[in-house]
């Protein structure tokens, strides 16, 4: 049976790391993977966290089972995270998972078992493990055009002239904020026309928020989705904490289900239970139960809040004095974009042809369609970064 098993194509990202890793050059940039790193390169676990740590081993009385859709505590205090008091509490199912992606797993199996004829619409560019769960499930998928090549901000008239394409109860599938990865995203007033042509055409909405608190702010990330919750019948919403709080490992995200009507709801969470039944029993709890303590002790949030601040404004930083650099070097205002986007991550629009070219002279890695972890880069490295793109004629 196992000698039927065909290989399986390498994470691009993860080859990327190993190559880094095995570089003997002392000076080379890591801005592949979409992890946060200090400007020491460091992916520290955030004071708050270690706190909350330490609290709960001292307090914590059994590692016993918790339900089948995780702690409500967590579940309660990230809707108040990403929703606020945007929609009815009790239009909300959610279910514990583990991370974001696991959340996003749930929310394509809910979708295929409520209805086996929704074709998903993703954006072009997207994060790639999207289409690879997609396909992985054998739900249709349909990409939406999204990033100019020129501009390189949203081609918001070629995203809205794809999603017209769409049929009601198909799902479209949009990134909260930060999106990855291109780190260019919708202003208010788009978000506002999308939920438009979704509430005309009977779209269900599906948003992506993995970066809350990495673009303009904890509430501004939010408020596109939840101008979506609050504006859309049906949503689903796979917000994960592996960024914001760095507990990538831990495997920390929240889906969440909006019914039009309340009564829906615990059916909605009946199906929500099933499918974590089904893929894993019990959601992982320890992230998950650090996080809650987090955000429901005031002085530890405010401590969370504060770090991640320093950690938002360092990569607006980054950006600004890498657009700055480039503005110098090449004179011209081409590069402004890396100021304009948010989030971890910048798609510089190149081939990657180019891309091999500035690993090969520069030892500096990106992700092959040119998208870089602006957290991989410091004040020192900024203009290694620039010389080496004005050189590679980008
Ligand atoms: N969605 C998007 C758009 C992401 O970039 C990521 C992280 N790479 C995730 C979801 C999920 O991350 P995790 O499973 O680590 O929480």
């Amino acid at each position: 049976m196992l000698g039927n098993l065909k290989s399986q194509p390498a994470d691009k990202i993860l080859a990327l790391m190993t190559k880094f890793k095995e570089d003997p050059r002392i000076q080379k940039v890591d801005l592949g993977v979409g992890v946060y790193k200090n400007a020491e390169g460091v992916t520290p676990v955030m004071r708050a966290v270690k706190a909350a740590e330490r609290r709960l081993v001292e307090e914590q009385t059994s590692k016993s089972y918790v339900g089948l859709p995780g702690d409500p505590a967590f579940a309660d205090a990230m809707i108040d995270l990403v929703l606020g008091d945007s929609v009815q509490r009790d239009r909300i199912a959610a279910i514990a998972t583990p991370g974001g992606t696991g959340a996003v797993r749930q929310a394509f199996e809910l979708v295929k078992m409520a209805n086996p004829d929704a074709r998903v619409f993703v954006s072009n560019p997207t994060w790639p493990n999207h289409v690879s769960i997609l396909k992985f499930l054998g739900i249709p998928t349909i990409e939406y055009r999204y990033f100019d090549t020129e501009s390189r901000a949203v081609d918001f008239e070629g995203m809205l002239e794809d999603l017209a394409d769409a049929k009601a109860g198909d799902v479209v599938l949009l990134h909260g904020c930060c999106h990855n990865p291109t780190g260019a995203n919708l202003n208010i007033t788009q978000w506002q026309s999308v939920i438009d042509l979704i509430n005309e055409k009977g779209l269900i909405a599906m948003v992506d928020i993995a970066y809350q608190g990495f673009g303009n702010g904890l509430d501004e990330d939010a408020e596109a989705t939840r101008l979506v919750a609050s504006s859309v019948k049906e949503v689903l919403i796979a917000a994960s904490c592996s960024k914001n709080f760095g507990v990538y490992r831990e495997r920390t995200g929240l889906l969440m289900a909006i019914s039009d009507d309340a009564e829906l709801t615990p059916i909605v969470q009946q199906n929500l239970n099933y499918l974590n039944r089904q893929n894993y029993s019990f959601p992982p709890d320890h992230g998950a139960r650090v996080v809650t303590m987090i955000l429901t002790d005031p002085e530890l949030r405010a401590d969370w809040a504060a770090e991640l601040e320093e950690i938002r404004l360092g990569m607006l930083e980054l950006r600004q004095q890498l657009a700055d650099e480039l503005q110098k070097l090449s004179g011209s205002d081409r590069f402004g974009f890396i100021a304009e986007h948010r989030g971890m991550f910048s798609q510089i629009g190149t081939t990657p042809d180019k891309v091999e070219q500035l690993r090969a002279d520069n030892g500096i890695y990106m992700v092959g369609d040119s998208r870089m972890n602006i957290a991989g880069l410091n004040k020192d490295t900024v203009p290694l970064l620039a010389k080496a793109i004005v050189d590679a004629g980008i």
